[in-house]
């Protein structure tokens, strides 16, 4: 019997809902190529949500989520909508911070890929981007100094005020994010940069430590340490040194976006959270790094690749369909080697490339699959 996947489809707000219609079709061209059958339940999110029935995660959308495998987001917010509803109820907090908590969602995982044919919306200079680059950026998404206790703003006399955040690993914590990387390592070219503040932070010297004694389970991976400082530098300085880089949260939530931007725009990056695994199936949430892109949604301008790329993701980290998750990048390269471009990768300079729309590149991307 093929398998059969459950997933939940949030479109959320902007151009969410133009990427994600591409993701699915690309999904089920390959589910058709490769056998397996997908149950998709499309949700509303974020300021769909509340349109909906007030809320940005309604009951029946989280309800629906909770009856899926996993989660393929597309991105909310608008920023200029409604500013009499408080923060805590905006769609960035009340939808996205709420899934990733009720999911239990420690490790975010970012493939930035820049391909030779995009060098020109690289900001780097060519010499700089060798053959192309290829990094996985790991992030511990639930600990560290965004979650730790004490967190507090006090009033300190003679109007002054004292604002308190305090960053907390523990070994198991640093150990199963660890594990996550050595074996995206191990899929890739196993190697591992880990990033820390070693020399300053209590923090740091144990993560090194930990990470060091869980490398010892994977020989075949080489492991090397290097200081958030240096890091932010060596990323554009020399970014094809790195394979797989693992950061604890603040750390990874700065450094993967400097990463994103080597891939030449957020239309690119797709990412990946996971939670815990039982069995064969490891429960997922994927999304586009970028956001709700509201000066061009609507328009049929919104590159779908990074959302298309986080379907592949899906596949291969939350049903391990190898083969049809390999089969969808490999169909985003050859449309790019085609030449098809929309606005954000577009180069006039280039006579070889055709600027297109989102559904344009999607039906592309989809026949290629
Ligand atoms: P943004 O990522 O939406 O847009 C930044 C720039 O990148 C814009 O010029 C946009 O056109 C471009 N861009 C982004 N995705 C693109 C794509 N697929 N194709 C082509 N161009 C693309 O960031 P912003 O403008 O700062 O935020 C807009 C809203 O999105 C805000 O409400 C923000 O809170 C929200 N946001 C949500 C998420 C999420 O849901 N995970 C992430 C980031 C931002």
């Amino acid at each position: 019997m093929s398998k059969r996947l459950k997933i939940a489809a949030l479109a959320g707000d902007g151009i969410g809902p133009e990427v994600m219609a591409e993701a699915l079709k690309v999904l089920r061209a390959a589910s058709k190529k490769f056998a397996f059958e997908i149950e998709v339940n499309e949700a509303p999110v974020g300021w769909a949500g509340i349109d909906a029935s007030g809320k940005a995660l309604p009951d029946a959308t989280l309800a629906a989520c909770k009856a899926s495998d996993s989660i393929l987001f597309g991105s909310v917010g608008l920023p200029d909508r409604d500013p009499t509803i408080p923060r805590d109820q905006r769609p960035e907090r009340a939808a996205l911070l709420r899934l990733r908590k009720e999911f239990s969602l420690f490790a975010n995982l970012r493939p930035v890929k820049l391909p030779k044919a995009l060098a020109h919306a690289c900001p780097l200079a060519p010499q700089r981007q060798g053959d192309g680059i290829d990094i996985l950026v790991v992030r511990e998404l639930t600990g560290g100094i965004y979650f730790g206790q004490p967190k507090s703003i006090q009033d300190i006399g003679n109007g002054q005020q004292r604002a308190t955040d305090t960053m907390v690993y523990t070994t198991a914590e640093i150990e199963r994010i660890a594990e996550v990387s050595f074996r995206a390592a191990q899929q890739r070219r196993k190697k591992l940069t880990s990033i820390d503040k070693a020399n300053v932070l209590e923090n740091g010297a144990l993560w090194r430590d930990v990470v060091t004694r869980v490398a010892k389970k994977y020989p075949d991976v080489t492991l090397e340490h290097m200081l958030v400082d240096n890091a932010a530098m060596q990323l554009v300085l020399r970014p094809t040194q790195f394979d797989v880089v693992l950061c604890e949260n603040m750390f990874g939530d700065i450094l993967s976006d400097e990463a994103a931007a080597l891939a030449g725009s957020l239309g690119m990056v797709p990412s990946a959270s996971l939670g815990a695994t039982s069995g064969e199936q490891t429960f997922g949430f994927y999304e586009p790094a970028g956001g709700t892109a509201p000066d061009i949604a609507g328009k049929n301008l919104a590159n779908p690749i990074a959302q298309i790329i986080s379907a592949a993701l899906m596949l291969r980290f939350s049903f391990k369909l190898n083969d049809a998750a390999n089969a969808i990048e490999a169909a985003v390269e050859k449309v790019i080697n085609a030449g098809l471009r929309t606005g954000d990768i577009y180069n006039p300079a280039d006579n070889s490339a055709r600027k297109v729309g989102t559904r344009e590149i999607g039906d592309a991307i989809a026949a290629a699959v």
